[in-house]
């Protein structure tokens, strides 16, 4: 791995331009000015499991673009579907037959699903999943967990600027994992429950992620199946990451709406709603579409991917590579002797420090930033994603930074405790 010297010119530079033209230079998930200061901007390019920024700096890559890239950047086969599809069109007047294959590919692959429709982001199927929920029991709520992340739409921005109650006035709230307080805020909707929204499990940013509890979700599968409201499983962030299928499949509860995107085109912009024949009629009577939607390429690109994840086994390598690099950091950690949690799935890996407060991520920053320096593209305050394209020299990389990163966290508590 290079990093000889990490440098930041030409990405600072480009963030000066932005700041010109772009509002705050950055905005969104991937504005860098949240994330500890050797962290770049802009990026360059990536093949594999290496991502190379604007200044020449390579990392191994445990961001995979927030969860997009589950096979590697630039998968050859998804690249090759891809390359054939844009020589004979993109965008055009009506959708090609890849629209047809990659629905019956979703529809093959995902045990709830009957139908699919497609979209471009992750925001646009939850919030279309809703829409479907409502048309098809002709009620308002929708509730969803506290501090869950569905999206950047009003009805569920983590960020209040720009939202108006109104906005929110069909929306409930539910703790992840406690099926007293769904049940209590079912009450609360009287008869005007459309659905209930759910991650298949607790990732929110910054705190230790929290797998699902198997009864908590029989609970809401029974409280949907009691209410006839919808159960909408948001797999935007876990889908085809944990399961080539639901990932609920995984615990045997099918919702009856999902939310996909991010890994179903391994990077290419698509999405998808899943349903099931219940609410067909519902999603065929809302309006909903995009200049966007039906793009080819990248429907192309998703019927390759499945055709990828199954052909190559890849959940299997993503679980053998983040189980490796899991007992790594854990080896490694104890050896410094600092306290550390990872959670969640080993493919969506996550680590956090004891010593850092509830709310307060020094520590995490701290090692991220070193990680980085030192080769390594991880996230002080969001789950990280290992993919496909991962081996175990990667891994052994990985853990280089990783060690050089504790070693440098170890020795600011040492000065601390001096001090
Ligand atoms: N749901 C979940 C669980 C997500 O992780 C995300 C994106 N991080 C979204 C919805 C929204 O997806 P997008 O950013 O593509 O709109």
């Amino acid at each position: 791995m290079n990093i000889r010297g990490h440098s930041k010119l030409k990405s600072t530079e480009l963030l000066e331009r932005a700041t010109i033209v772009v509002p705050g230079g950055m905005y969104g998930h991937q504005n860098a000015s949240s994330l500890p200061a050797p962290f770049p901007q802009f990026m360059r390019s990536g093949q594999g499991a290496r991502v190379v920024d604007v200044d020449g700096n390579e990392y191994l890559d445990l961001m995979c673009s927030y969860g997009p890239v589950v096979l590697g950047h630039h998968h050859p086969l998804v690249e090759r579907a891809a390359a054939a599809q844009a020589k004979l069109a993109d965008c055009q007047n009506a959708p090609s037959e890849r629209m047809v294959e990659m629905a019956e590919a979703m529809v093959a692959t995902v045990r709830h699903a009957d139908w699919a429709m497609f979209q471009k982001n992750g925001t646009d199927a939850t919030t279309l999943c809703c829409t479907i929920a409502r048309a098809t029991t002709g009620r308002r709520r929708i509730l969803m967990a506290e501090g869950a992340y569905h999206g950047a739409a009003p009805w569920c921005t983590p960020r209040l600027a720009g939202v108006t109650p109104e906005d929110r006035v069909n929306v409930g709230y539910f703790t992840f994992n406690d099926l007293e307080s769904v049940k209590a805020a079912v009450a609360m909707t009287g008869d005007d429950l459309a659905g209930i929204i759910v991650s298949p499990f607790r990732h929110d940013a910054g705190l230790d992620q929290e797998l699902v509890d198997v009864a908590f979700a029989r609970g809401l599968r029974n409280l949907c199946d009691e209410t006839g409201a919808a159960l909408i499983l948001d797999d935007v962030r876990c889908g085809f990451r944990l399961n080539v299928g639901s990932s609920w499949e995984l615990i045997g509860v099918a919702p009856d709406l999902s939310a996909w995107s991010k890994a179903i085109a391994n990077g290419y912009p698509l999405a998808a709603v899943l349903g099931s024949d219940r609410f067909r009629e519902g999603a065929t009577s809302v309006y909903t579409t995009g200049s966007f939607w039906f793009s080819s390429v990248a429907m192309a690109a998703g019927v390759a991917t499945i055709e990828a994840l199954r052909g190559e086994d890849a959940i299997a390598t993503m679980v053998r590579m983040g189980e490796a690099l899991r007992t790594g950091i854990a080896l490694q950690a104890e050896r410094v002797e600092i306290g550390i949690k990872q959670t969640g799935p080993v493919q969506m890996p996550y680590l956090t420090f004891d010593d850092d407060g509830r709310g307060n991520h020094l520590l995490a920053d701290f090692f991220a930033s070193k990680a980085l320096e030192n080769g390594l593209f991880i996230h002080p305050r969001h789950n990280w994603f290992v993919s496909a394209a991962m081996t175990e020299e990667d891994v052994e990389v990985a853990l280089d930074a990783t060690q050089k990163a504790f070693n440098a966290v170890s020795a600011l508590m040492r000065s601390r405790a001096t001090r």
